[in-house]
Protein backbone atom coordinates (compact mmCIF):
# COMPACT_ATOMS: atom_id res chain seq x y z
CA UNK A 1 0.00 0.00 0.00
CA UNK A 2 1.23 3.38 -0.87
CA UNK A 3 2.31 5.56 1.84
CA UNK A 4 -0.34 8.69 2.53
CA UNK A 5 2.41 11.08 1.36
CA UNK A 6 3.19 8.86 -2.15
CA UNK A 7 -0.78 9.30 -2.21
CA UNK A 8 -0.73 13.28 -2.04
CA UNK A 9 2.37 13.68 -3.92
CA UNK A 10 0.46 11.68 -7.23
CA UNK A 11 -2.43 13.76 -6.71
CA UNK A 12 0.22 16.81 -6.67
CA UNK A 13 1.27 15.76 -9.84
CA UNK A 14 -1.55 14.57 -12.07
CA UNK A 15 -2.76 17.44 -14.28
CA UNK A 16 -5.48 19.62 -13.73
CA UNK A 17 -7.37 18.08 -17.11
CA UNK A 18 -6.36 14.51 -15.68
CA UNK A 19 -7.93 15.43 -12.17
CA UNK A 20 -10.86 17.09 -13.79
CA UNK A 21 -11.49 13.45 -16.04
CA UNK A 22 -10.93 11.40 -13.38
CA UNK A 23 -14.15 13.23 -11.12
CA UNK A 24 -16.61 12.79 -14.30
CA UNK A 25 -15.45 8.95 -14.85
CA UNK A 26 -16.67 8.69 -11.06
CA UNK A 27 -19.64 10.94 -11.39
CA UNK A 28 -23.09 8.73 -11.29
CA UNK A 29 -24.77 11.51 -13.92
CA UNK A 30 -22.13 11.44 -16.25
CA UNK A 31 -21.28 7.92 -16.68
CA UNK A 32 -22.61 7.30 -19.54
CA UNK A 33 -20.91 10.72 -21.59
CA UNK A 34 -18.62 9.82 -24.08
CA UNK A 35 -15.01 10.32 -23.75
CA UNK A 36 -15.30 13.80 -26.02
CA UNK A 37 -18.29 15.25 -24.54
CA UNK A 38 -16.49 15.06 -20.86
CA UNK A 39 -13.55 16.46 -22.54
CA UNK A 40 -15.59 19.03 -23.77
CA UNK A 41 -17.70 20.44 -20.58
CA UNK A 42 -14.06 19.77 -18.69
CA UNK A 43 -13.04 22.92 -21.17
CA UNK A 44 -15.71 24.79 -21.01
CA UNK A 45 -16.32 24.42 -17.46
CA UNK A 46 -12.30 25.72 -17.07
CA UNK A 47 -12.89 28.62 -19.52
CA UNK A 48 -15.97 29.49 -17.15
CA UNK A 49 -13.68 29.74 -14.46
CA UNK A 50 -11.30 32.03 -16.24
CA UNK A 51 -13.70 34.22 -17.21
CA UNK A 52 -15.19 34.68 -14.14
CA UNK A 53 -11.65 35.20 -12.32
CA UNK A 54 -10.83 37.87 -14.77
CA UNK A 55 -13.90 39.70 -14.19
CA UNK A 56 -13.22 39.70 -10.59
CA UNK A 57 -9.80 41.05 -11.60
CA UNK A 58 -10.70 43.61 -14.13
CA UNK A 59 -13.32 45.26 -11.65
CA UNK A 60 -11.57 45.06 -7.89
CA UNK A 61 -7.74 44.73 -9.19
CA UNK A 62 -5.54 41.94 -7.82
CA UNK A 63 -6.47 41.30 -4.16
CA UNK A 64 -6.95 38.78 -1.79
CA UNK A 65 -10.13 36.63 -2.13
CA UNK A 66 -11.10 37.62 1.50
CA UNK A 67 -11.40 41.26 0.02
CA UNK A 68 -13.25 40.22 -3.33
CA UNK A 69 -15.95 38.70 -1.27
CA UNK A 70 -15.92 41.79 1.39
CA UNK A 71 -16.95 44.17 -1.86
CA UNK A 72 -18.87 41.32 -3.51
CA UNK A 73 -21.23 42.13 -0.39
CA UNK A 74 -21.35 37.91 0.27
CA UNK A 75 -20.82 37.37 3.90
CA UNK A 76 -18.84 34.56 5.09
CA UNK A 77 -20.12 32.20 8.65
CA UNK A 78 -17.03 30.52 10.51
CA UNK A 79 -18.40 27.45 12.35
CA UNK A 80 -17.00 24.83 14.14
CA UNK A 81 -19.43 21.81 13.46
CA UNK A 82 -16.90 18.18 14.57
CA UNK A 83 -16.42 16.09 11.01
CA UNK A 84 -17.70 12.66 11.35
CA UNK A 85 -17.65 9.84 10.14
CA UNK A 86 -20.33 9.61 7.55
CA UNK A 87 -20.40 13.77 7.30
CA UNK A 88 -17.99 16.24 6.57
CA UNK A 89 -17.33 19.28 4.72
CA UNK A 90 -14.86 22.29 4.67
CA UNK A 91 -17.19 24.82 2.86
CA UNK A 92 -20.20 25.47 1.76
CA UNK A 93 -22.90 27.95 -0.05
CA UNK A 94 -26.60 28.38 1.23
CA UNK A 95 -28.59 29.49 -0.99
CA UNK A 96 -31.30 30.70 0.48
CA UNK A 97 -29.20 33.10 2.73
CA UNK A 98 -26.58 33.83 0.18
CA UNK A 99 -23.61 33.14 2.85
CA UNK A 100 -20.51 31.30 2.42
CA UNK A 101 -19.85 28.91 5.56
CA UNK A 102 -16.41 27.58 6.34
CA UNK A 103 -15.95 24.95 9.02
CA UNK A 104 -12.55 26.12 10.63
CA UNK A 105 -13.12 22.50 12.98
CA UNK A 106 -12.77 20.33 9.48
CA UNK A 107 -9.31 22.80 8.25
CA UNK A 108 -7.91 22.24 11.44
CA UNK A 109 -7.80 18.54 11.15
CA UNK A 110 -6.72 18.51 8.14
CA UNK A 111 -3.72 20.94 9.59
CA UNK A 112 -3.16 18.53 12.00
CA UNK A 113 -3.23 15.92 9.41
CA UNK A 114 -0.81 17.92 7.32
CA UNK A 115 1.84 18.05 10.05
CA UNK A 116 1.34 14.56 11.47
CA UNK A 117 2.14 13.10 8.15
CA UNK A 118 5.41 15.37 7.49
CA UNK A 119 2.86 16.69 4.51
CA UNK A 120 4.11 20.04 5.33
CA UNK A 121 6.69 20.84 1.96
CA UNK A 122 3.92 19.82 -0.54
CA UNK A 123 0.71 20.83 1.43
CA UNK A 124 0.00 24.20 1.30
CA UNK A 125 -2.17 24.44 4.18
CA UNK A 126 -1.87 28.06 4.49
CA UNK A 127 -3.98 28.71 1.75
CA UNK A 128 -7.29 26.44 2.68
CA UNK A 129 -9.05 28.78 4.14
CA UNK A 130 -8.81 31.50 1.36
CA UNK A 131 -9.66 27.93 -1.42
CA UNK A 132 -12.50 27.32 0.52
CA UNK A 133 -13.97 30.63 0.43
CA UNK A 134 -13.20 30.94 -3.25
CA UNK A 135 -14.59 27.59 -4.50
CA UNK A 136 -18.06 28.59 -2.83
CA UNK A 137 -17.76 31.76 -4.15
CA UNK A 138 -18.06 30.45 -7.94
CA UNK A 139 -21.53 28.73 -6.27
CA UNK A 140 -22.88 31.96 -5.73
CA UNK A 141 -21.61 33.40 -9.20
CA UNK A 142 -23.75 30.44 -10.23
CA UNK A 143 -26.70 30.99 -8.13
CA UNK A 144 -26.43 34.94 -9.50
CA UNK A 145 -26.22 33.97 -12.75
CA UNK A 146 -28.47 31.23 -14.63
CA UNK A 147 -26.92 31.58 -17.75
CA UNK A 148 -23.34 30.71 -17.01
CA UNK A 149 -22.39 27.78 -18.60
CA UNK A 150 -22.06 25.09 -15.38
CA UNK A 151 -25.92 26.10 -14.92
CA UNK A 152 -26.89 24.97 -18.46
CA UNK A 153 -24.73 22.02 -19.12
CA UNK A 154 -28.42 19.91 -18.98
CA UNK A 155 -28.13 16.25 -19.16
CA UNK A 156 -31.23 13.19 -19.52
CA UNK A 157 -31.16 11.61 -16.41
CA UNK A 158 -33.40 8.53 -15.25
CA UNK A 159 -34.42 8.25 -12.14
CA UNK A 160 -34.15 4.92 -10.85
CA UNK A 161 -34.71 3.47 -14.49
CA UNK A 162 -38.34 4.75 -14.79
CA UNK A 163 -39.00 8.20 -14.42
CA UNK A 164 -37.13 9.97 -17.48
CA UNK A 165 -35.95 13.72 -16.54
CA UNK A 166 -33.43 16.28 -17.09
CA UNK A 167 -30.92 17.48 -14.12
CA UNK A 168 -28.19 19.54 -14.23
CA UNK A 169 -24.55 18.27 -14.64
CA UNK A 170 -23.43 19.01 -10.96
CA UNK A 171 -19.87 18.14 -11.51
CA UNK A 172 -19.24 20.33 -14.34
CA UNK A 173 -19.95 23.23 -11.59
CA UNK A 174 -17.53 21.62 -9.29
CA UNK A 175 -15.05 21.63 -11.94
CA UNK A 176 -15.60 25.61 -12.39
CA UNK A 177 -15.27 26.16 -8.47
CA UNK A 178 -12.47 23.86 -7.71
CA UNK A 179 -10.46 25.37 -10.86
CA UNK A 180 -11.92 29.23 -10.17
CA UNK A 181 -10.72 28.53 -6.56
CA UNK A 182 -6.85 27.51 -7.77
CA UNK A 183 -6.65 30.44 -10.28
CA UNK A 184 -7.51 33.05 -7.48
CA UNK A 185 -5.56 31.87 -4.68
CA UNK A 186 -2.66 30.85 -7.10
CA UNK A 187 -2.43 27.42 -5.10
CA UNK A 188 0.66 25.36 -6.40
CA UNK A 189 -1.36 21.95 -6.35
CA UNK A 190 -5.16 21.62 -6.38
CA UNK A 191 -7.43 22.53 -4.31
CA UNK A 192 -8.44 18.53 -4.18
CA UNK A 193 -4.93 17.73 -2.07
CA UNK A 194 -6.83 19.14 1.26
CA UNK A 195 -9.83 16.78 0.43
CA UNK A 196 -7.21 13.80 -0.15
CA UNK A 197 -5.45 14.64 2.53
CA UNK A 198 -8.77 14.78 5.03
CA UNK A 199 -9.67 11.81 3.69
CA UNK A 200 -6.55 9.51 3.83
CA UNK A 201 -5.50 11.08 7.24
CA UNK A 202 -8.40 10.69 9.01
CA UNK A 203 -8.64 7.31 8.55
CA UNK A 204 -5.15 6.83 9.78
CA UNK A 205 -6.04 9.03 13.25
CA UNK A 206 -8.80 7.21 14.39
CA UNK A 207 -7.89 3.71 13.85
ZN1 LIG B 1 -18.62 22.96 -4.60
Amino acid sequence: MKSIRDQVCLLCNQSDFDIYMDMLDKDISSHRLSKEIKKEIIEKSILVAEEYYKKLVKEYGMCNITKYVYRLGVPIDYVREKPTKYYSYIGLFKEKTKTITVNLETILQIKHITSQFGLDDIVDINMIKDVVIAHELFHYFELMNPSIYTNQKIIDAKIFGIIKTKSKLLVAGEVAAIHFSKLITNLKHTPLVYNKTFALGKNMLTN
